[in-house]
């Protein structure tokens, strides 16, 4: 190929996201508000990630169970947008004391509503997204003084063949780490139980609850579980095909027995009322990768105050808990110019299973668009920005940094 076609096979831009769930659409909004121009990658259709493609439709919450909002910023905005074209309401959690579930700043939202606010809150920032690419390889440079490790882009697999795409800095918001593994960089992984959350309806208006089913005429059926909460094996991990292939399978087979068994039950004619509408596209994978950051959130270290926090996570599982999150568990250690963002941040235990949901995703994915667009408008590295400069600007963006800010 001749040296001006290769070169046509490549994109620039400030801020490359890669992997558009609800931390890649935060970190994308983000980066391209505060004036880099950004490009955003997603290897499916859709926007968001488990929350659309995946069908995990809980929007978990954003306070800490005993009336305090906690966390503020995207997080809040995208739990808003998720109702924008669909169901849902926020209930009254203002007067929880020590309150779970249906008391807290939460809501269960149609995952096809928020694919389409997503896509139009992606436009109205002006995001360049490219649906349907693959991100295949990360583009790692070395400096040439101090021999030290960067990433300068990564290639992409489309349509239209493979491409590269360079950028001031790179935020791997894959769930899974792709870029940073691809990179080198030290990655741990964590078995899974088998999950299978697929949408169900009920079309008999006196239809009895089913099995495992809420939310009335249309549903989310759940077979498999959290490992915590079923105690069942967790052999899977979420890092080849062949087994990926067999995790969705196992699945589908699960939702087969159950529609089987209540078709038995509820006799013949239940067929034609009783189905399911919807399967994930995209594996039920909690945890595949994570990276190894330059900190790490440890199990039990909810009390612990982090100098270098960037955002707080209320424990959805425990009421009264709340996370700082350390701006070095975005940063993977050992390479530079590579934010991480979402379920693959440096979180270990409890911490992971805190900042693996939703809202922390939305949380990390914004505080990783924000930095990287101080380090492009600077034309630094965001490893080399003061974490200071990043704490005052996001708190004025509303965020509180601290547990000991939550009260006041
Ligand atoms: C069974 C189950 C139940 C859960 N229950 C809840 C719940 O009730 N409430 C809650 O808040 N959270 C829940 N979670 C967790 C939550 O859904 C996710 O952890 C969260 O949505 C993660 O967001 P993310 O953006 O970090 O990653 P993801 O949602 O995984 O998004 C990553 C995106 O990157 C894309 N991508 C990946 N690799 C590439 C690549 N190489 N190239 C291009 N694109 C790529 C993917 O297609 C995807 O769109 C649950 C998760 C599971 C599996």
């Amino acid at each position: 190929m001749a040296a001006g076609a290769r070169e046509a096979q490549v994109r620039r831009c400030d801020v490359l996201v890669c992997g558009g769930g609800v931390a890649g659409v935060a970190a994308a909004l983000e980066a391209s508000r505060e004036g880099a121009r950004v490009i955003l990658l997603e290897k499916t259709l859709l926007p968001g990630g488990l929350a659309t493609s995946g069908l995990i439709n809980v929007y978990l919450p954003l306070c800490d169970g005993n009336g305090h909002q906690v966390t503020f910023g995207l997080a809040e905005e995208l739990l808003r947008l998720s109702m924008r074209y669909g169901p849902g309401d926020i209930p009254d959690w203002r007067a929880a004391r020590n309150g779970g579930g249906n008391a807290r700043f939460r809501v269960v939202f149609s995952p096809a509503a928020f694919v389409l606010a997503l896509d139009e809150a992606l436009q109205d920032a002006g995001v360049e997204l490219w649906l349907d690419t693959l991100v295949c390889a990360a583009i790692v440079e070395k400096a040439s003084e101090s021999g030290a490790r960067r990433v300068a882009g990564i290639e992409a697999e489309t349509k239209g063949g493979r491409l590269r795409f360079l950028a001031h800095t790179v935020i791997d918001a894959t769930g899974d780490a792709d870029v940073a593994h691809r990179a080198g960089v030290l990655c741990h992984d964590e078995a899974n139980s088998l999950a299978c959350w697929a949408l169900d309806a009920n079309v008999l208006a006196d239809a009895p609850t089913t099995l495992q089913t809420r939310g009335g005429r249309i549903g989310m059926l759940r077979v498999g579980g959290h490992r915590a909460e079923v105690g069942a094996p967790a052999p899977w991990h979420g890092l080849e095909a062949p087994e990926i292939t067999r995790f969705a399978l196992e699945g589908r087979a699960q939702v087969r027995r159950y529609y089987r068994e209540a078709h038995a039950a509820a006799g013949p004619e239940a067929r034609q009322t009783h189905f399911p509408i919807a399967l994930p596209v995209m594996a039920q994978f909690r945890t595949t990768r994570r990276i190894e950051g330059r900190e790490r959130m440890r199990p039990g270290e909810m009390e612990c105050r982090r100098e270098t926090s960037v955002g707080l996570a209320p424990d959805w599982r425990k009421p009264g808990c709340v996370w700082e999150t350390p701006w070095g568990a975005l940063l993977p250690a050992g390479i530079g110019n590579l934010l991480v963002a979402g379920r693959c941040i440096a979180a270990e235990g409890d911490a992971w299973d805190v900042m693996r949901v939703i809202p922390a995703a939305a949380m990390t994915g914004q505080v990783c668009g924000l930095a990287a667009a101080l380090a492009a408008r600077g034309g630094s590295s965001p490893e080399d920005l003061a974490v200071t400069e990043i704490q005052t600007r996001l708190r004025a963006k509303g965020f509180l940094l601290h547990r000991d800010e939550v009260v006041r």
